[in-house]
């Protein structure tokens, strides 16, 4: 029977059966590069919550800031009241984001931040296309799933999808077994036959695309494509957006994923992840007047830019900073790629390894050489799963799941490095010999 008051039962809760856990790993706490157990083992994080605590886990700064915040006021609501916090992490932004785009509106996740970025490219041109491209992840919210093509597990069942979506290919030389020359060749190529042949430039608000494709297998964009991107994008009206969200915040040596490439400026910049070492905060950045082409109000959230998140934001960008951290993960991205190059070459299991600063993918294939690689994912799984035995906690990614990636935190050190290339190599020897 129903009655009007409370009732408390004796019923305890369990985690819904749709998490799928990479690790059996429970965290009792952790420290910079280190996670240490509930099991009292410590493992070297090679995951960093899914590139997000990029100063590391629990920075003493990033720490001191929140609970500081938390004493002050925790939930401001941005369009009831303003807060310190949000104003100082929006001066401090527009001193690393790309000239010209001097305008941020905040959200809480990866995917918001990309539906944002999208309601605002529509809205600004007022033409309904985005073009992705193949292997691209933007979230799991409906219009983020609609614009991700990292794999069917991210929207099959999910039907029916938003409109208005094409997929051009990405330069995925390895796959094709190209030069990358090549590659970005067939891509431009087939991107002018898209907008030839389907989708027209007069209807296509945008051209989205991460400058390192995470979730897709951790392939840097070449920059010539993201070059011919731009070129295509200025010659059409068409408005570029770049997801930073895996890839920004100092994680590929580069303040942001696309400095890699001359000249290639964003007209919308997606960061989210690594933008609070773990507090969740995202963000859109455009030219303030296109960001004044959507209408007051037509964008917000309940908890969007919070007060303790924003501060330790602030935190972050400040640590990046002083503790040289985009250079610190250029140098050791180097070391983590020239060293998983030298054991890809005693593995034939291992077909390609690439990445850019601290993002490395490692593609598990079978099949003889000279034949088209044929991806293995029990294998790239079995590898995963022995990391973690070894004290090595990594993750696959790539839409066959045959890719593992390594992401450290940018405060990394040389040992670690070497320490997780150890742990990696005596893993891949468990699994394939
Ligand atoms: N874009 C990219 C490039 C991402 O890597 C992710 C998360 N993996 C997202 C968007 C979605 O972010 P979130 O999970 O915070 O919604």
């Amino acid at each position: 029977t129903v009655t009007a008051e409370t009732t408390w039962t004796d019923q305890t809760a369990t985690l819904s059966p749709v998490l799928k856990q990479a690790t059996p790993v429970v965290v009792d706490h952790a420290l910079g590069s280190w996670i240490h157990g509930t099991d009292g083992h410590d493992y070297l994080d090679f995951t960093t919550g899914i590139g997000v605590t990029s100063t590391g886990h629990c920075h003493p700064r990033v720490v001191a800031a929140a609970q500081e915040q938390c004493a002050k006021i925790i939930h401001a609501q941005y369009t009831t009241v303003m807060h310190p916090p949000l104003l100082e992490l929006t001066e401090k932004l527009g001193g690393v984001l790309p000239l010209g785009l001097d305008s941020v509106f905040y959200a809480n996740s990866g995917s918001e931040a990309v539906e944002a970025a999208i309601r605002l490219a529509r809205m600004a041109t007022e033409r309904p296309n985005i073009v992705v491209f193949q292997g691209g992840f933007h979230g799991r919210t409906v219009a983020a799933a609609s614009l991700t093509t990292a794999g069917t597990r991210f929207s099959a069942g999910f039907s029916p999808l938003m409109g208005g979506v094409h997929m051009a290919p990405f330069p995925y030389a390895y796959r094709y077994g190209w030069d990358t020359d090549t590659a970005v060749d067939f891509a431009l190529r087939e991107l002018d036959y898209l907008l030839t042949s389907r989708v027209a430039p007069n209807d296509t608000a945008a051209f989205l695309i991460e400058p390192v494709l995470g979730d897709g297998g951790y392939l840097p964009t070449p920059p010539r494509f993201l070059q011919g991107l731009r070129e295509r994008a200025d010659r059409h009206g068409i408005l570029l957006i770049l997801d930073e969200v895996q890839a920004g915040f100092g994680r590929t040596g580069r303040f942001w994923g696309h400095q890699h490439a001359a000249d290639v400026t964003p007209d919308i910049l997606i960061t989210a992840k690594g933008l609070a070492s773990g507090f969740p905060i995202s963000a859109i950045a455009a030219p303030t007047d296109l960001m004044a082409k959507a209408w007051p109000g037509s964008q917000g959230g309940t908890y969007g830019g919070n007060a303790v998140a924003a501060a330790a934001a602030v935190a972050t960008i400040d640590v990046i900073r002083d503790e040289n951290l985009v250079e610190n993960a250029r140098v050791r991205g180097e070391q983590m790629l020239d060293g998983l190059a030298a054991i890809a070459a005693r593995y034939d299991a291992i077909g390609n390894v690439r990445g850019l600063g601290l993002m490395a993918g490692i593609e598990f294939v079978t099949g003889e050489s000279g034949d088209a690689p044929v991806p293995d994912a029990a294998t790239a799984l079995a590898v995963q799963q022995a990391t973690t035995r070894h004290g090595l906690l990594t993750l696959t990614c790539g839409p066959a799941g045959n890719v593992v990636r390594l992401i450290p935190a940018l405060v990394v050190t040389s040992d670690e490095i070497d320490m997780g290339l150890e742990r990696f190599e005596t893993a891949v020897t468990e699994v394939v010999s």
